[in-house]
């Protein structure tokens, strides 16, 4: 017997699991997910992002065994970002739970969520009370608090993590917004204020390895620090401009010999105030035209088992069912 998802309105959830080269943790996360939370009317969504270590045979074995397993493939690595947005999209339930595959959310942890959604909340992101992560990763993400909520003020859930339920209509508006800079935390508060956060627990991760680097996760962070303020762009280049200002005076005063140095400081003044007025006008055209400029998709699918929007496959292959995308492999892979 399958129990409604206890909101007013909706039942049915679906687990969307991003995974990028997670062949050890495909079958686990399944059998923990199945096991903590089969009594939901239940899709599991798998989003295959790009991997190269046989996760996507797993899901393909899953989805094969199992009707409530769905699963759309990347034709490359698109990141994290990307990876759960796809499921978002394409999720088919009202309410959506995203899970690392990793399994460092317990599954059942997110009956808490679910009780917190009951409340009357379109999105309820769990906060790691005992985070067991590097420190170099919970310091990271101190500073990286400190920064957006408290110095750039953008409004961001203290603590939110990617373990989350939210109301599948949200999460999609909020992929078809095509954001330049995607982030998601960060888009939840624009579109409703009827978000929360619970604590929840949080383990290490046993097989395999972060996907996560310091690479992304600076990137990531400058996205959110560029994309949902103009804070830090408008004070990079007003620096920019007050140190040219000042480089043209010091030049002029080198020139005239107030600063007691001859010609050469006086040209090298003068570069650099070239240099430092090229630089503000560069940050603000950056600023400006980029916020107008039309990016790639976020995602491609070369593979599914779902029906995915003509403009998210890779290919439109003649002979391909609606229910299938395989140019790949040119064959089916589902029945
Ligand atoms: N992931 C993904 N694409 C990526 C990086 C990560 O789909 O480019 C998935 C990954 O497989 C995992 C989840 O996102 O299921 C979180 O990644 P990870 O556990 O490496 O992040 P961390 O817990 O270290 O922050
Ligand atoms: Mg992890």
């Amino acid at each position: 017997m399958t129990r409604d998802f206890p909101g007013p309105d909706h039942s049915g959830l679906s687990v969307v699991i991003p995974c990028f080269n997670e062949v050890d943790n495909v079958e686990p996360s399944y059998r923990e997910i199945t096991n903590e939370l089969g009594d939901y009317s239940l899709e599991l969504f798998y989003v295959d992002d790009g991997s190269s270590d046989g996760t996507l045979e797993k899901i393909r074995a899953l989805a094969a065994a199992d009707t409530r397993v769905r699963y759309v493939s990347f034709s490359r690595n698109f990141g994290f970002e990307a990876a759960f947005s796809a499921g978002y999209r394409y999720a088919s339930m009202p309410w959506i739970l995203h899970i690392d595959a990793d399994q460092q959310f317990p599954a059942a942890e997110a009956k808490k969520l679910v009780a917190t959604a009951a409340q009357g909340y379109d999105a309820v992101f769990g906060v790691r009370t005992n985070r067991q992560d590097p420190l170099i990763r919970r310091w990271g993400t101190a500073a990286f608090h400190f920064v957006g909520r408290r110095v750039l003020r953008i409004e961001i859930p203290q603590g939110a993590t990617a373990f989350r339920l939210v109301r599948a209509e949200l999460a999609r508006k909020i992929v078809d917004l095509r954001l330049g800079t995607p982030y998601f935390l960060a888009t939840v508060p624009r579109l409703t204020s009827r978000y929360t956060t619970v604590p929840v627990a949080h383990r290490a991760r046993e097989r395999g390895e972060s996907k996560v680097g310091m690479g992304f996760l600076s990137s990531h962070a400058i996205e959110l620090f560029v994309g949902f303020t103009r804070r830090l762009t408008t004070a990079a280049s007003a620096t920019a401009l007050f140190a040219g200002g000042v480089s043209v005076l010091a030049a002029a005063a080198a020139a005239c010999g107030l600063l007691g140095a001859g010609a050469t400081a006086a040209t090298l003044f003068a570069l650099l105030a070239v240099l430092l007025l090229v630089l503000s006008l560069t940050v603000r055209y950056l600023v400006v035209v980029g916020a107008g400029q039309p990016r790639p998709r976020q995602f491609y699918v070369r593979e599914a088992n779902v029906v995915v929007d003509v403009e998210d496959r890779l290919f439109t292959p003649e002979d391909a069912g609606p229910r299938l995308i395989d140019v790949q492999l040119g064959k089916g892979v589902s029945a």
